[in-house]
């Protein structure tokens, strides 16, 4: 799509929420513009930004560009950060939103004839029916797992002859486990691909989802403000998610001073929707960090592709001033034998100064070493963190099955400074 045409899409955009969104009028006059004047993408930057806070100040019906009656459908975030936000659909953003599904599906190969298990949770939660109605959409068969029931889950796995497992990743490693527990190598499933997203994940976690089941594992991304999942998409290619051009226009601003930044520069990733009826989203801030690329992929999906998502502004944590995201820890983890890929963080105050331990869970086979051999590796880890980090950290390794599972998003930072 050329910028004629995404400038004339933008442009019905932001007259169509001037027009229908008292929420937008305002906002929209407050700082002085009009869409009227709106004359390149550029100019974009001139209209005001739309922040999570003032999403939430629309509970229960989320910001309405439509007269309520013509709502067919809410949905809620999962309220990670805060209170959740509430998204309402029409039957024409349900409908674009599962064409948008179909496309990210298709990018990873999914189609007739597939057999898709869904556990992402169906209700509040975008996940289930945003990947369900776009499965059907394709003309795959879903099996609506939905989350939680693990044995169940492991059972339908072997039983349906599932080939595409769509969860967050951290739940498809804990099923890796599962089904392994079970005496069954997972590698013998005919699972050939994973649909994972809904939390950040590192480039070894796919690594080692991959290698469990034997499978290509691709990152979905998307939040419910934004439509759901479906918004970003990687190809075959595996670098960098796909947005769809004549859904959305990607900024990436710097997250202190608002300033829209340039093709490579990381940063939170803001968000224009250019199809959403009932809760259209103008410059909406992510919170999510990553980067816009500056090249094509070769595939030709879409001309904007951001990088995997690194962290979000929210999800970092200031330890004794120093800025640490948990997907460092994850990365220095990564490189480490001997460790399974599931920690937690803790932060707590001692004194006037923050102190921070990672809890990591280490393999079966490491844990049946010498005491020796278990220091040394805690010493190394440390070391490393350090390294990376510029903080001390102190790191505590558990046995294997200690660190919690989770049947959704993964909970990594337990900061006890905010109790
Ligand atoms: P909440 O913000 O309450 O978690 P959502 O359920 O809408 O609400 O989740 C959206 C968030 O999940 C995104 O803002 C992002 O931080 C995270 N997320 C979704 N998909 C991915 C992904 N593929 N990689 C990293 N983070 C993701
Ligand atoms: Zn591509």
């Amino acid at each position: 799509m050329n910028d004629a045409q995404r400038l004339s899409l933008l442009k019905r955009t932001l007259s169509y929420c001037y027009d229908h969104a008292p929420h937008y009028r305002q906002a929209f006059t407050a700082a002085g513009f009009h869409p009227d004047a709106l004359r390149s993408l550029e100019d974009l930057a001139h209209v005001p930004f739309l922040r999570k806070a003032e999403l939430r100040s629309y509970y229960p019906t989320g910001i309405l560009a439509v007269d309520k009656r013509r709502v067919v459908r809410y949905h809620a975030s999962s309220g990670t950060t805060g209170s959740p936000t509430v998204v309402s659909y029409t039957k024409a953003d349900i409908a674009t939103w599962a064409s948008m599904v179909a496309d990210c599906l298709r990018l990873a190969g999914v189609g007739e004839g597939s057999v898709i298990q869904n556990s992402y949770g169906y209700g509040l939660f975008t996940g289930g029916l945003g990947l369900h109605y776009g499965a059907e959409l394709l003309g795959a068969s879903v099996v609506p797992t939905s989350g939680g029931n693990t044995a169940r889950q492991v059972k339908i796995l072997q039983d349906f002859g599932v080939d595409v497992l769509c969860c967050t990743p951290s739940y498809a490693l804990y099923l890796s486990e599962v089904v392994a527990e079970s005496g069954i190598d997972p590698k013998e499933l005919p699972l050939s691909v994973g649909i994972f997203g809904a939390e950040p994940w590192s480039d070894s976690m796919r690594r080692r989802i991959e290698d469990a089941f034997d499978i290509k594992a691709y990152d979905i991304y998307g939040m419910s403000e934004l439509g759901g999942p479906g918004v970003g998409m990687e190809c075959a290619g595996q670098d960098g998610l796909h947005i769809w051009d004549d859904k959305y226009l990607v900024e990436v601003v710097d997250p202190e001073t608002g300033e829209v930044l340039g093709e490579g520069e990381k940063g939170e990733i803001v968000f224009t929707s250019l199809w959403k009826e009932a809760c259209p989203v103008i410059r909406f801030r992510t919170g999510d960090i990553s980067h816009l690329y500056d090249s094509r992929c070769g595939c030709d999906a879409s001309d904007q592709r951001i990088g995997r998502i690194v962290g979000r502004t929210d999800d970092m944590l200031i330890v004794r001033g120093v800025n640490v995201f948990p997907s460092q820890i994850e990365h220095v983890l990564s490189k480490i034998q001997g460790v399974s890929g599931h920690y937690q963080i803790y932060v707590e105050r001692k004194g006037a100064l923050d102190d921070m331990e990672v809890y990591v869970e280490v393999t079966g086979e490491l844990f049946n070493d010498s005491m020796g051999e278990i220091i040394e590796l805690q010493r190394a880890i440390e070391h490393e963190m350090y390294a990376v980090l510029n903080i001390k950290v102190r790191v505590r390794l558990v046995e294997p099955g200690k660190i919690p599972r989770s049947e959704g998003k993964a909970q990594r930072i337990i900061d006890r400074r905010m109790l």
